[in-house]
């Protein structure tokens, strides 16, 4: 049993390999064990208590410790955990929350295809897009199109559109019919697609507010003109709210309404369930899921997963979303909006800061002058009483629970200029 240090000095990491890892540098420094969550703070083993600047990786909106997400899981369990969505078999709480996304999702009239997480969704998206092309008549369509930056997740065509060199590299080819366009210049998309043929282009996959990649909001403009292009090019436009969704962008639930996108599927997971339970769901446009909802049957959609629509993660999902709706949080994250600008862009005068990155969502970045210094500083910060970690090309993340008060806004501002200086 390895032993479990705060510290991590005397830690013996152990079986665990853990995801995006240098691991003989975790098994020499030891691991950083988060015992439990409450609220904006998570404690360590040792009960020192953080100010969680990042809801875990982007997902807890609601924040942490929520017994009623607890004895939704539990209350489902307890009369049926889960069983198989394929064919016509599914569970109450699946079918309520699908009716429930359709009727919050971007686009009236969507369908909901469920999955376990961020990345399965994407590679659904990107599969479902070229498979209703070959549904439509034009089969030739298979082109995946990302942007530099981006962040998809990490299967295969979710790799393959990445657009962090060091997230792509040393697989060899993942996606033949894949490719990267700026990620802020609508111009270089369209020459993109003029130069591969529209008639081979299935998808344009768009983070509304680029995350993984370092929190960069969307040029003024971008999100409608490539939306614009992509109508004009037949290709499908697929919004990634992975990240934006689920109230982290303010004010609605989802990116592509506050940006008028009307996508025509939207990837999401993360804020469904909080981090609560793992799920993600594709929200598809009538357009894209019209052909294979062929009243005369006989068009099967040959993909999913076991856990489709898991009835313990939907009860959760359903619950958290009505702590969102009871508590007003898609408010509480514009209040965010403007408190994260307001608190955190004097960090922008420190010398060791190139700039403050925000003003879209419950959503920000501290990009440092010096990249490199990024990770040490994410650990250092630890010492002054805030769990971060490093974002894009030295970033440091910010992305609170909605539930964050301004007052804890400043001191995490306060701890990030005390340990800049330090
Ligand atoms: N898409 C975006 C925009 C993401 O930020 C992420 C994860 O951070 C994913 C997809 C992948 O999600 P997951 O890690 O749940 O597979």
């Amino acid at each position: 049993m390895p032993d479990i240090s705060a510290s991590g000095q005397e830690s013996d990491v152990g079986a665990l390999w853990h995801p995006f890892s240098d691991m003989g540098a975790v098994e020499r420094d030891g691991e950083f064990v988060i015992a439990r969550g409450d609220g904006v703070h998570v404690f360590d083993a040792e009960g020192n208590r953080y100010l969680d600047a990042t809801a875990g990786l982007w997902f807890t909106n609601v924040g942490h410790g929520r017994a009623e997400l607890a004895e939704a899981a539990a209350d489902q369990m307890r009369s049926i955990a889960a069983y198989s969505t394929f064919g016509d078999y599914v569970t109450q709480p699946t079918v309520e929350l699908a009716e429930k996304l359709a009727g919050i999702a971007p686009v009236p009239g969507s369908k909901v295809f469920f999955t376990s997480g961020g990345s399965d969704s994407v590679e659904t998206a990107a599969k479902l897009a070229r498979r209703y092309w070959v549904e439509t008549g034009r089969p030739s369509k298979r082109f995946v199109i990302g942007r530099q930056k981006a962040y998809h997740g990490m299967h295969y065509a979710g790799t393959a559109l990445a657009g962090i060199p060091g997230n792509r590299e040393g697989y060899g080819v993942l996606v033949a019919e894949s490719a990267t366009v700026a990620w802020d210049d609508v111009e270089d998309l369209r020459a993109t697609i003029e130069r591969i043929g529209p008639e081979n282009v299935a998808a344009f996959f768009c983070e509304p507010v680029m995350g993984a990649g370092g929190v960069y909001p969307p040029p003024e403009d971008y999100l409608a003109g490539v939306r614009k292009l992509c109508t004009e090019m037949d290709v499908l436009f697929v919004a990634d709210e992975v990240v934006t969704g689920y109230g982290r962008i303010g004010g609605s639930w989802f990116a592509s309404t506050r940006f008028g996108l009307e996508p025509d599927m939207v990837t999401t997971a993360k804020g469904l369930t909080s981090g609560y339970l793992p799920m993600g769901a594709v929200l598809v446009a009538p357009r894209v899921a019209d052909p294979f909802f062929q009243p005369d049957g006989g068009v099967w959609w040959r993909h999913g997963y076991t856990y489709s629509g898991h009835a313990a993660a939907a009860a959760v999902a359903l619950a958290n979303l009505a702590i969102i709706e009871r508590e007003g949080l898609l408010d509480e994250a514009s209040r965010l909006e403007s408190t994260l600008a307001e608190r955190l862009r004097p960090l922008a005068d420190h010398e060791r800061v190139a700039e403050v990155r925000c003003g879209v969502g419950a959503l920000a970045a501290v990009q440092l002058a010096d990249p490199g210094e990024a990770m040490g500083l994410a650990r250092r910060l630890r010492a002054f009483g805030v769990a971060t970690r490093a974002v894009g090309a030295g970033g440091l993340q910010v992305s609170p629970a909605f539930v964050m008060s301004d007052g804890e806004v400043q001191e995490l501002a306060d701890s990030i200029a005390r340990a800049l200086d330090a």
